[in-house]
C-alpha cells in the first residue's frame, strides 16, 4: 500500500526543504524528496561553498595589506586540500542541522529521485527500489541547472561549471571565466587571491550588469587592481584546443578576434529549470520556467512550484520566501508572494549589496526619483579598517522622500543592506532614516549620512518642511 501524506515535495534545496519545514509546523503530514543531497544547489554547490572560499580570500587579502601596516607574516603558503576539506565540514555542518530539522518536525525525506505521475501521485526512484506516494498537494521545487552553451568546439574541450569547479584538486596557473555575472565575479576573486592569472569574458557591456551602472564599474576597476584581466562587450565564438590549455576564441566590440588560453576554463552563463519531475504533467510554462501566480500554484490544482525552477530572482532567499508561500496555501491558509523588497548581494571583495530599484529602472517606469550617493572615503568605520572603496546610494521619491532603492558597494554591505531593505519594506522616507540614531563608528552610518544629505538638500529647496 502507498504511503499517504498531505504534502508531498521534490527536491531538498532552500525552496523544498524550508517549505516542508513550514507545512510541518502547520500540522501537515509531509515527505519531503530529494535526490542528492539536502541543502540543494544552494548548500552543496554554491551560496555556502562560495561563501566559505570568499572568507579564504578576505584573509589572504588582509595577511597581503597587513605587510603595509607594519604587521609581517612568514612567506604566505596556500593549501588547496585545506581549504577544500573546511568548506566541506561547513557543508556537512549544515546538512546534517537541515537533517536533524527534518526529524525534529517528522517530515519522512526520501532519497532518490521523485517523479509526479499525477496532481496527487509522485513516485520515489531509488537505487534498488521504487516508491508511490499519495500526495494531497504536491510542491515542485526541483532548482535548476549550470546552462552549458552551444558554443562550437566547447564539447571538445574540458570546462568546469558551478557544480564542478568546488572540487578541483589544484589551484589552475590560469582560467578564463565565460560570463560576468554574480557567479563569474564571485569566482574570479576567489582565484585571484590564489594567485592564479583570471580573465573574465563578459559579452555585455559591463560586469554585474543587472546592478546600478556606478556599482559595476567600481567592481570592475577594483577586480582590476587584483590583477584580473576583464573583456567586455566581447562574444566567445568557439573553444580550441591549445596543447594542455584552452584557446577561447572571441570577438570583441570593434571585430576584432581576441583568444585567451587557460589552463582551466569556467562557463557560467546562466542557470536552466531543472524539470527532471514533471516530465508526465501538462504544465503551462512561461518561457523555460513553471508558470506560476502570485500564491505559487501552478496551471495544474494542487500542484505548487517554488525556487529557481520558476524563475525570477533565482536566489535562495526568495526560494525560501516562495517555499513558505505556497506550504501555507497548501495548508490551506491563503498567503500571497510579495516580491516588493528583495534584497540581492554580490559577495566580491567589495560586495555589492542592492534592494528596490536602481535610478535607470525607476526613470524607465516614470518614477519621479533623486539619488544621493555617499563615498566610504568619508566614512571613520571604513578608514579605520583601511577598506574605503565604496559608497551607499539612495534613489528616493522626490515629493515623498520615500526610498525606492538602495544600492551599496563595500566592505559589509551585504549585512548593511538589511537595514534599508527593512525602511522599504515599512515604507520608510529618508526623513525617518535621518533620525534614527546610528551606532558610530560603523559603515552603515553612510546610509544615515546619505539620508541626512538629502533631507538638507530638500529642506533648502523648501520640499520638506517640518
Ligand atoms: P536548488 O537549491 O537547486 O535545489 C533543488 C534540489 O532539488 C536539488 O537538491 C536537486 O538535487 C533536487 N532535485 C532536482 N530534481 C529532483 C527530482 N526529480 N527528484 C528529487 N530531487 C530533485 N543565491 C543566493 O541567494 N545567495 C548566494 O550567495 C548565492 N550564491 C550562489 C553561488 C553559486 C555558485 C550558485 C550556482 C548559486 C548561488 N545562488 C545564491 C543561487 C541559489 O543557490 C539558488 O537560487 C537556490 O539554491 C535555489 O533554490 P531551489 O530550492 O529552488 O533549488
Amino acid at each position: 500500500m502507498s504511503k499517504k501524506y498531505d504534502l508531498v515535495i521534490v527536491g531538498g534545496g532552500p525552496g523544498g526543504y524550508v517549505a516542508a519545514l513550514h507545512a510541518a509546523k502547520n500540522g501537515q503530514k509531509v515527505a519531503l524528496i530529494e535526490a542528492d543531497h539536502l541543502g540543494g544547489t544552494c548548500l552543496n554547490r554554491g551560496c555556502i561553498p562560495s561563501k566559505t572560499l570568499l572568507r579564504h580570500t578576505e584573509i589572504i587579502e588582509s595577511i597581503q595589506e597587513a605587510k603595509e601596516w607594519g604587521i609581517e607574516t612568514g612567506e604566505l603558503r596556500l593549501s588547496l586540500d585545506k581549504m577544500r576539506k573546511r568548506k566541506d565540514d561547513v557543508i556537512n555542518k549544515l546538512r546534517s542541522g537541515i537533517a536533524f530539522l527534518m526529524k525534529q518536525d517528522k517530515v519522512d525525506v526520501f532519497n532518490g529521485l521523485g517523479i509526479i505521475e499525477s496532481s496527487n501521485a509522485v513516485k520515489v526512484v531509488g537505487q534498488d527500489s521504487e516508491e508511490l506516494l499519495e500526495a494531497g498537494k504536491i510542491i515542485i521545487a526541483t532548482g535548476s541547472t549550470p546552462v552549458v552553451p552551444p558554443i562550437p568546439g566547447l564539447d571538445s574541450v574540458s570546462f568546469e561549471t558551478s557544480d564542478s569547479i568546488f572540487d578541483i584538486k589544484e589551484i589552475p596557473e590560469s582560467i578564463a571565466i565565460i560570463g560576468g555575472g554574480v557567479i563569474g565575479v564571485e569566482f574570479a576573486t576567489i582565484f585571484a587571491s590564489l594567485n592564479s592569472r583570471v580573465t573574465i569574458i563578459e559579452m555585455a557591456d559591463r560586469l554585474a550588469p543587472l546592478e546600478d551602472v556606478e556599482a559595476s564599474k567600481l567592481l570592475e576597476k577594483t577586480l582590476k587592481k587584483k590583477g584580473i584581466k576583464i573583456l567586455t562587450s566581447t562574444k566567445v565564438e568557439r573553444f580550441e584546443k591549445a596543447g594542455e590549455k584552452v584557446a577561447t576564441v572571441c570577438t570583441d566590440k570593434k571585430g576584432k578576434e581576441v583568444v585567451v588560453e587557460s589552463s582551466t576554463l569556467i562557463v557560467s552563463v546562466g542557470r536552466k529549470p531543472n524539470l527532471s519531475a514533471t516530465s508526465k504533467l501538462n504544465l503551462e510554462m512561461a518561457g523555460p520556467f513553471i508558470k506560476v501566480n502570485n500564491k505559487m500554484e501552478t496551471s495544474i490544482p494542487n500542484v505548487y512550484a517554488v525556487g529557481d525552477v520558476v524563475g525570477g530572482f533565482q536566489l535562495a532567499h526568495v526560494a525560501s520566501a516562495e517555499g513558505i508561500v505556497a506550504a501555507n496555501n497548501a495548508s490551506g491558509e491563503l498567503d500571497k508572494i510579495d516580491y516588493h523588497v528583495v534584497p540581492r548581494c554580490i559577495y566580491t571583495l567589495p560586495e555589492i549589496a542592492s534592494v528596490g530599484l536602481s535610478e535607470a529602472d525607476a526613470k524607465a517606469k516614470g518614477l519621479n526619483v533623486r539619488t544621493e550617493k555617499f563615498d566610504h572615503a568619508g566614512n571613520g568605520k571604513s578608514l579605520a579598517a583601511g577598506d574605503t572603496t565604496g559608497f551607499t546610494k539612495i534613489v528616493y521619491d522626490e515629493k515623498l522622500g520615500e526610498i525606492i532603492g538602495v544600492t551599496m558597494v563595500g566592505q559589509h554591505v551585504t549585512e548593511m543592506i538589511s537595514e534599508a531593505s527593512a525602511f522599504m519594506y515599512l515604507e520608510g522616507t529618508v526623513e525617518e532614516a535621518a533620525k534614527m540614531i546610528h551606532p558610530h563608528p560603523s559603515v552603515v552610518e553612510s546610509f544615515y549620512e546619505a539620508a541626512q544629505n538629502i533631507v538638507h538638500k530638500l529642506k533648502k529647496e523648501k520640499k520638506l518642511v517640518r
